[in-house]
C-alpha cells in the first residue's frame, strides 16, 4: 500500500529514512544481535543510544552546558504538575498566559499547588491569537511565567516572547520543538512531547536551567521529581528506551540530511506559505488565525460551512489526505504539517483545495 500524507496534530509523520533505518535495525542493533526493544537500558548499547542522543540534541539545538536535558516518561501532560512541583517552589506563585486548551490545563494543574494566576487569555476569541503582554502583568514574586509556545488545536505561535525581567521562563514546546533554532538561554525551562517532532510518543524531553532543579515541594513524588532524573542521566528507572532510539534517529536526520534548524526553519516556511497563500487567496477556505501570530506547525482552516467541511474531509481522505478534521473546539479542517511532512503533501493537499474549491463554488 502506498503511503499516505499524514496530516495527524500528533503522533504525526516520521521522516521515512527514519522508519527505514529502524526497520533495517529491528532485528539486530548494530550487530549487537538484538532489537532496541529487547535490550536492557543498562547496557553499553544502550547507553551509548541515550548519551549520542543528548549529545545531538544539544548541538542541533545548542543547549547551553548550565542546562539538563532529561528523557522522561509521561507525556506533556505530566510536565504540567511536575512545572508546578518543582519549581513554584520559593513564593509557591506562578503566572500563566492562556493561549489554548493546554495551557490551561497546565494552569487548572498549577492551581492546585499554589498562587496560580491566569495573567492573560485569549479565549474571548476561540484562542486565535496571542495575547500581547508586557513585563508589568507579571507578579515580581512569581516563580515563573508559564507559555505554550505553539498552541497545537489553534495554530498560534509566539513570533515573540513575551519580557518577564528575570522571572524564568517556561514553555511548553510539544509541537514546535526542533522546528526552527531557538534560543534556550531565554528560558527556565522547555519541555515537549515527542510525538509530534521527536519520534513515536514515548519519550517526554525537558531542557531545564541546572540551578532550578533540586528544590522541589515536599510533597512532590520521586518520579516527579527532576534532580531524581537529573541526578541519574535519565537512567533512575527504565526510560522509554524505544522512543529514545528513535529520537535519535530524528536528531541525525535533521543534522545531516536536512543540515541542521536553520534549514529545517527555510523548509517549513516555504511549506507553511505555501499553504497560507493558498487560504488568503481562496473564496472557500479561510485560515482562523490572525495572520501575524500564525504557526509554522499546525494550519486551521474552515469553510464555513459545516457540511462542506465534512464533505471535503471525506473526500481528503479518499485521496490519501488523512487526519485532516479540525480539533472539535474549532471546527472545520487541520493541516498539521510538522518537520517529516514533505512539500510534496503540501502540494498535494493545496491541489486538492484548489480542485474541490472549483467543483463545490
Ligand atoms: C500534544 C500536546 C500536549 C499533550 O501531550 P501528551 O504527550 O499527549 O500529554 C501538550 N502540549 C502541547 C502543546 C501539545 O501539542
Amino acid at each position: 500500500m502506498a503511503r499516505v500524507y499524514n496530516f495527524s496534530a500528533g503522533p504525526s509523520m516520521l521522516p521515512e529514512s527514519v522508519l527505514k533505518t529502524a526497520a533495517d535495525e529491528m532485528l539486530d542493533y548494530h550487530g549487537s544481535g538484538q532489537s532496541v526493544l529487547e535490550m536492557s537500558h543498562r547496557s553499553a548499547v544502550f547507553d551509548k543510544i541515550i548519551k549520542d542522543a543528548e549529545a545531538l540534541l544539544r548541538e542541533i539545538m545548542n543547549i547551553p552546558d548550565n542546562y539538563k536535558v532529561l528523557f522522561l516518561q509521561g507525556g506533556g501532560s505530566t510536565q504540567f504538575a511536575m512545572v508546578a512541583l518543582n519549581l513554584m517552589n520559593k513564593n509557591n506563585k506562578a503566572d500563566y498566559i492562556i493561549t489554548g486548551q493546554w495551557a490551561k490545563k497546565a494552569y487548572q494543574e498549577a492551581v492546585r499547588y499554589g498562587d496560580a494566576k491566569a495573567v492573560a487569555s485569549s479565549e474571548d476569541k476561540t484562542y486565535s491569537y496571542i495575547p500581547k503582554t508586557d513585563r508589568s502583568m507579571f507578579r515580581d514574586d512569581a516563580d515563573y511565567v508559564y507559555i505554550c509556545m505553539n498552541n497545537t488545536i489553534y495554530g498560534t505561535v509566539y513570533h515573540e516572547l513575551p519580557d518577564t525581567g528575570d522571572i524564568p521562563l517556561v514553555a511548553d514546546i510539544s509541537s514546535c520543538i526542533l522546528s526552527e533554532p531557538i534560543d534556550v538561554s531565554k528560558f527556565g525551562l522547555l519541555f515537549a512531547g515527542a510525538q509530534k517532532n521527536v519520534s513515536g510518543a514515548g519519550v517526554t524531553i525537558v531542557i531545564v536551567r541546572e540551578d532550578l532543579i533540586g528544590n522541589a515541594m515536599d510533597i512532590t513524588p520521586t518520579m516527579l521529581n527532576y534532580k531524581t532524573h537529573a541526578d541519574k542521566d535519565s537512567l533512575f528507572n527504565t526510560p522509554p528506551c524505544y522512543s529514545i532510539y528513535v529520537a535519535k534517529l530524528v536528531f541525525e536526520w535533521i543534522k545531516n540530511e536536512i543540515g541542521g534548524l536553520d534549514k529545517m526553519k527555510e523548509l517549513n516556511e516555504k511549506k507553511a506559505k505555501l499553504l497560507y497563500d493558498f487560504l488568503d487567496n481562496s473564496k472557500l477556505f479561510k485560515g482562523t488565525v490572525v495572520a501575524e501570530d500564525r504557526s509554522l506547525m499546525n494550519v486551521p482552516f474552515v469553510t464555513g460551512d459545516k457540511d462542506l467541511d465534512a464533505k471535503f474531509v471525506k473526500e481528503a481522505t479518499e485521496n490519501g489526505l488523512v487526519n485532516i478534521k479540525g480539533h472539535r473546539s474549532v471546527g472545520g479542517m487541520r493541516a498539521s504539517i510538522y518537520n517529516a511532512m514533505p512539500y510534496e503533501g503540501v502540494e498535494k493537499l493545496v491541489e486538492f483545495m484548489k480542485k474541490f474549491e472549483a467543483e463545490n463554488k
